[in-house]
């Protein structure tokens, strides 16, 4: 988890999907179809060194077909520098330095990010193309000369790459410290919402000593509770640009989902529920966050006193498996209800945090087990023995049992929707583990 982000960047044909297919080789882990991307494969996740790393080609980033070659190269050269810790610039040796590649520079330029220079397409050591020195203009220093068809030199650049990551330094904070992300498309608002609570009465932002501008993070205190919200830097002074890729927008919420503790799901009243806003929570849920579902500009949706009983129901059947999520609703236009969410925010990270005591715990889930029979296979019953909290964030239990093999699906829900109903654990996912005694 939360692997450092390697993107390819350079204009079109100087190899930046062979390179890719050559780095990632048959070790693919995800394959995903995003809005905006046009190639099969756009990221996956790598290894070099024993040092895992997420890779993306932003050469099947698309954000409008009808923009010219140009804008479409500036639009994922911007992709890479938000996104990646580090970047590899490649250049085409053979065909040497044209002014896309200087315009590419241009915007690399600009971003704090490491940017590793490659030439591709240096398919013999011994002749080597004369242009190769024209790259030296480009400001990046000396270019690692690499095959990406023949697969020659790629570990020496790989090598590089991975000298990067140990000087990405990763800002920790204290369990004290709520951490909060906030995702969702982009304009349902998740800006406007962050900028409202950081303006409310009694929100001190403050500053991380040590930290400069380019701090993607922003802490604050309220009522003596530490918050911070997760990579807001890209949210708060936002590019249009990038905002407007949502291929760009699922991969930085990821991003700030692996950091965080709460998830704030932000949602458009207008719009619903979409893929996007599904594959998100779907990662906040799998990774084990809490999270809570905000309805904003709540203000545009005519309603009668069934509007948002209708409204709930229909997130619930489509968010199924987050049926312990809150929902709330909310306008950051006339401020209805922004000043609950902080609130929401520590009640649900309480939850996330609650710890059981293990009597308490045994004595509801031998209830539970007199009250429904536990499943049976070929005529042998699921004894639950006992049960113990092993963690916290999320709530996580063991459970000792006759043979795991007997546990079912269903029953398993009923175990912890009985769990549910006696501790509330609103907001947060549940973890059960089945084990033999
Ligand atoms: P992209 O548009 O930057 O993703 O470029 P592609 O990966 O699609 O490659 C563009 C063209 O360059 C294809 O015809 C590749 O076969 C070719 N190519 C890629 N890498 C090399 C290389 O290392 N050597 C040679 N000779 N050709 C390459
Ligand atoms: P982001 O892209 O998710 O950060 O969205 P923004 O915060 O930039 O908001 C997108 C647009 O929605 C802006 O024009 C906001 O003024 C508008 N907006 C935000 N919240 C509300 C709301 O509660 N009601 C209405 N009507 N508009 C809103």
């Amino acid at each position: 988890m939360d692997n450092p982000i390697v993107a390819i960047v350079g204009r079109p044909n100087v190899g930046k999907s062979t390179l890719f297919n050559k780095i990632v080789g048959k070790r693919i882990s995800i394959v995903d179809n995003l809005p905006g991307v046009t190639r099969d494969r756009i990221y996956a996740d790598a290894e070099w060194l024993n040092r895992g790393f997420t890779l993306i080609d932003t050469g099947g980033i698309e954000v409008d077909v009808k923009n010219e070659i140009h804008q479409q190269v500036k639009y994922q050269a911007e992709v890479a520098i938000n996104t990646a810790d580090v970047i590899i610039f490649l250049v085409d040796a053979k065909e040497g330095l044209t002014p896309s590649d200087q315009e590419v520079a241009e915007l690399l330029r600009r971003s704090a990010k490491p940017i590793i220079l490659a030439a591709n397409k240096v398919d013999n050591f011994n002749d080597i193309p004369e242009g190769i020195y024209d790259f030296f203009a480009l400001g990046f220093g000396e270019p690692v000369m690499i095959s990406s068809a023949l697969g020659l030199n790629i570990g020496d650049l790989l090598d590089r790459v991975v000298e990067r990551f140990q000087k990405i330094e990763k800002i920790k904070y204290g369990e004290d410290v709520i951490k909060v992300a906030v995702v969702g498309k982009p304009n349902v608002g998740k800006s406007s919402l962050i900028n409202a609570i950081l303006g409310e009465e009694r929100v001190i932002v403050s500053d991380i000593p040590g930290t400069t501008r380019d701090a993607v993070d922003t802490p604050f205190e309220k009522n003596g509770q530490k918050y911070v919200f997760i990579d807001t830097a890209g949210i708060r002074k936002k590019s249009k640009i990038s905002e407007s890729i949502e291929y760009y927008s699922v991969l930085r919420g990821f991003k700030a989902i692996e950091r965080a503790d709460i998830v704030l799901i932000v949602i458009d009243a207008l719009e619903g529920i979409t893929e996007q806003d599904k594959k998100i929570s779907g990662f906040a849920h799998d990774t084990g966050k809490a999270s809570i579902i905000v309805v904003n500009k709540w203000d545009l949706i005519e309603k009668d006193h069934t509007t948002m009983d209708k409204y709930r129901k229909d997130i619930r059947n489509k968010l199924a498996f987050m049926q312990y999520a809150p929902i709330i609703f909310v306008s950051v236009k006339t401020g209805k209800r922004v000043t609950r969410i902080l609130d929401l925010v520590k009640f649900v990270s309480d939850q996330y945090s609650m710890r059981i005591q293990t009597s308490i715990l045994n004595r509801i889930i031998s209830d539970a087990v007199a009250v429904v029979e536990p499943p049976s296979f070929k005529g042998r019953k699921l004894k639950v023995y006992y049960v113990t909290q092993s963690s916290t964030r999320p709530p996580t239990f063991n459970f000792f049992v006759n043979d795991p093999n007997l546990i079912h699906f269903s029953y398993q829900r009923y175990l912890e929707n009985q769990l549910r109903a006696s501790f509330g654990l609103e907001g947060t996912p549940l973890k059960f583990y089945f084990k033999k005694r």
